[in-house]
């Protein structure tokens, strides 16, 4: 029974392929909400009519980034879907996906393109449409088995994920409370292996206010917030190399309105990756310092905003033990898996952060994602979804020694 429904899968290459392409073919960069929403109209659809599951869909608040001056811009996001079944089975799944690209509508990256005959280049066929696929392709076949009654699942659909899942970060969080396990289907590492520990990432807008002055009649009257900025960015970037696994990256600056005129405004934005939580007070210690001495300048104000969006993803018992069911399961199936530590993060950070024990790099075979060549290894579909469908069917087999005490 068992092999046959493993075997099934391997014929669906084709209706997988094809459905890939169409999707990767809609803009749904994350603030065109209009695309993703399509997109999840697309898949929730696909959800429900195969799995016959129940679905809600959920509108999140605006995603609010800050301007130069400090004034706050709002954009629209698009819908959150949720799709369940079995909530009262003894096991409960929680696997989550997002629907966002990082390619926006007017990116040139539009089109899917065959390299060769295994390898397709497109927007999002690894990160992670192909994994959206691979994730209901599992689910499909796992519905077959009559072990299928002893696990309850929920899969989330967010459209934020790549600006660090703002919007759809409670209900993640919410969610990951009443499940025993998580499923995330991020593409695989370069070299197939799944991620381990993640670091931890926050994002942060330091504003500098100074005096506007005419350069020629009265420079002696203004005060250079540009000036004062790159001072700040200096004392930033040397604190990389001072605590083991923590770096700053400057990534955005801009300031000033023209040449003859002492610039009263910069902006700079900054990303810090964590290795361990504790790192974090100590990041905020030292930025603290810094902005303390920037403000001692008669004339300058900085202030700083945006926080530690992810924590970092550390293995405990309860993440070893489900790493090893799902290499396990992968050797089973003749492909030998490892898991590796990585710098990025994903929600897999967020559901570790709320307790949940999940394994997020459930999804396809690819490369150089989050770039114009970004590809994907077509018959990875079918290998990732029979990887899915026999850690499920495993699951299953022993739903008891997996659930785990919840709220
Ligand atoms: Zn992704």
């Amino acid at each position: 029974m068992m092999d046959s429904l493993l075997n099934s899968i391997t014929q669906r290459q084709p209706p997988l392929t094809e459905t890939l392409v169409e999707l990767a073919q809609i803009n749904s960069g994350t603030l065109n909400w209009a695309g993703v929403n399509q997109v999840g109209w697309l898949l929730s659809e696909m959800f429900c009519s195969r799995l016959n599951c129940h679905h809600q869909q959920r509108s999140l608040p605006a995603y609010r980034l800050i301007r130069t001056d400090g004034t706050v811009v709002e954009h629209r996001l698009g819908d959150l879907h949720i799709l369940s079944k079995r909530p009262d089975a003894p096991l409960q799944v929680l696997l989550t996906g997002h629907l966002d690209t990082v390619f926006p509508e007017d990116s040139a990256f539009q089109q899917c393109q065959w390299l060769d005959q295994q390898t397709l280049q497109g927007p999002g066929v690894s990160d992670m449409k192909g994994g959206l696929l691979v994730m209901l392709e599992a689910l499909s076949t796992f519905e077959q088995s009559p072990l299928a009654q002893r696990i309850g699942w929920t899969v989330i659909l967010n459209p934020d994920e790549e600006i660090g899942s703002p919007s759809s970060a409670s209900i993640l969080a919410q969610q990951a409370l009443c499940h025993d396990l998580g499923m995330i289907y991020e593409p695989a590492l370069p070299d197939g292996q799944l991620a381990g520990e993640r670091k931890g990432s926050g994002n942060f807008t330091a504003i500098i206010a100074g005096v506007a002055a005419h350069a020629g009649r009265e420079h002696h009257l203004g005060r250079n917030a540009i000036c004062a900025m790159a001072e700040f960015i200096t004392a930033v970037d040397q604190l990389n190399g001072l605590r083991e696994g923590v770096t700053l990256n400057v990534g955005i600056v801009n300031g000033g309105v023209t040449t003859n005129q002492v610039p009263d405004q910069a902006r700079c934005r900054f990303n810090i990756r964590t290795r361990i939580r504790e790192d974090e007070l100590w990041c905020q210690q030292q930025l603290q310092k810094i902005i303390q001495q920037i403000n001692t300048k008669e004339g300058i104000s900085l202030t700083l905003h945006g926080s530690f969006g992810r924590t970092p993803k550390q293995l405990n018992q309860a993440h070893l033990a489900l790493f090893r069911l799902v290499t396990d399961c992968s050797a089973e199936l003749g492909v030998p898996l490892s898991w590796e530590s990585t710098g990025g993060c994903c929600d897999g950070n967020n559901l570790s952060a709320a307790g949940l024990p999940n394994v997020d790099t459930l999804g396809v075979l690819g490369g150089n994602i989050h770039s114009h060549t970004e590809f994907i290894k077509i018959s990875s579909l079918v290998e990732r979804a029979r990887l899915s469908t026999l850690v499920l069917l495993r699951l299953a087999e022993q739903p008891g020694i997996w659930s785990r005490t919840r709220a």
